[in-house]
């Protein structure tokens, strides 16, 4: 049997391999800073590199291998096996599933990273168990992958689950930053976002002297510190996650929401019970809890997409 996949996680700042068994257990993994180039052929040719290295070292041959299954931080066309503007990358277009095929003579899937992530919730983590599961990523964007009655949510081309971009109803004019339209979940909750919604929400309160921070882990590190105004801040934060959470549950109905993305998990507790304790009741609340496998998770999707095909 073919009991191991190569996954790729193409993200916003690493270019991820993983060697995966169907035990779910990782052989081998490597990563490098994703490259910054307006080539796609640059990024094709990483990838390349990486997977041959990763069976070299293995001591696997390509014949025990079920195939090459990728994830990206980017909307996707599954169909063509594109990623189509990615966001955090230079270039407009990649499409490395022909060259990947040809090289390595084997299968190759494609999904955005957050519809990975919640298979391999389903297959891997804590998933197992139920049939209606929402994976929510909350890192340098927000990002969601949704299983419904057993089914994998793909939309018209595999960017079903964009879920950062729900509009909420929170008191600000306040633009994304996807720059297509105003109060965004994301633009104001998500890692890169957090910095510029402490500015305006400070300027908005009158706050003097502002603080002025470079990412969001100082914001966290400020209200762990007890400073006041973060935790005030992280107070209306935690308001605005649970509306888009809300969301979620009244769009999907889900038995369990899993949470992700480095915002969750060095700041569990916080975010956890701040949604928790937030969350419009008008449904059911379902379980909603952190993943278990941590930064892994879309690896794990993209080889559970291979060992286990969708639908
Ligand atoms: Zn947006």
């Amino acid at each position: 049997m073919k009991r191991f996949a190569i996954a790729i996680d193409l993200g916003a700042t690493n270019l991820r391999v993983a060697l995966i068994s169907r035990e779910g257990k990782i052989l081998g993994k490597k990563s490098v800073p994703t490259p910054q180039s307006r080539s796609s052929q640059v990024i094709i040719n990483e990838i390349v590199s990486l997977i041959q290295t990763t069976i070299k070292e293995s001591r696997i041959t390509v014949n025990q291998i079920k195939g090459i299954g990728i994830s990206a931080a980017a909307p996707v066309d599954i169909s063509k096996g594109e990623i189509v503007n990615p966001p955090n990358i230079p270039c407009k277009k990649i499409s490395p599933t022909e060259t990947l095929k040809k090289k390595f003579h084997l299968p190759v899937t494609l999904y955005n990273d957050c519809t990975a992530a919640v298979w391999g919730e389903k297959h891997f983590g804590k998933g197992k168990k139920y049939k209606n599961i929402v994976y929510i990523t909350i890192s340098s964007g927000i990002g969601g992958g949704i299983i419904s009655n057993d089914r994998l949510l793909l939309g018209r081309s595999g960017s079903a689950g964009e879920i950062g971009h729900f509009n909420i109803a929170a008191p600000y004019r306040f633009p994304c930053g996807c720059k297509k339209g105003i109060n965004h979940w994301e633009g104001f909750c998500s890692g890169n976002n957090l910095p510029r919604f402490f500015k305006f929400w400070q300027k908005k309160h009158k706050i003097t002297p502002p603080y002025y921070v470079h990412n969001a882990k100082e914001i966290f590190a400020l209200a762990k510190a007890k400073n006041k105004i973060a935790l005030k801040f992280l107070k209306e934060v935690n308001k605005l996650n649970a509306l888009g959470i809300s969301n979620v549950i009244v769009a999907y109905d889900p038995e369990i929401i899993i949470l992700g993305g480095a915002v969750v998990l060095n700041n569990k507790e916080i975010i956890l019970a701040g949604i928790k304790k937030n969350v419009e009741k008008f449904l059911p609340i379902p379980k909603i809890v952190a993943t278990s496998l941590k930064s892994d998770v879309s690896l794990f999707g993209a080889a559970a997409l291979l060992f286990w095909p969708p639908n």
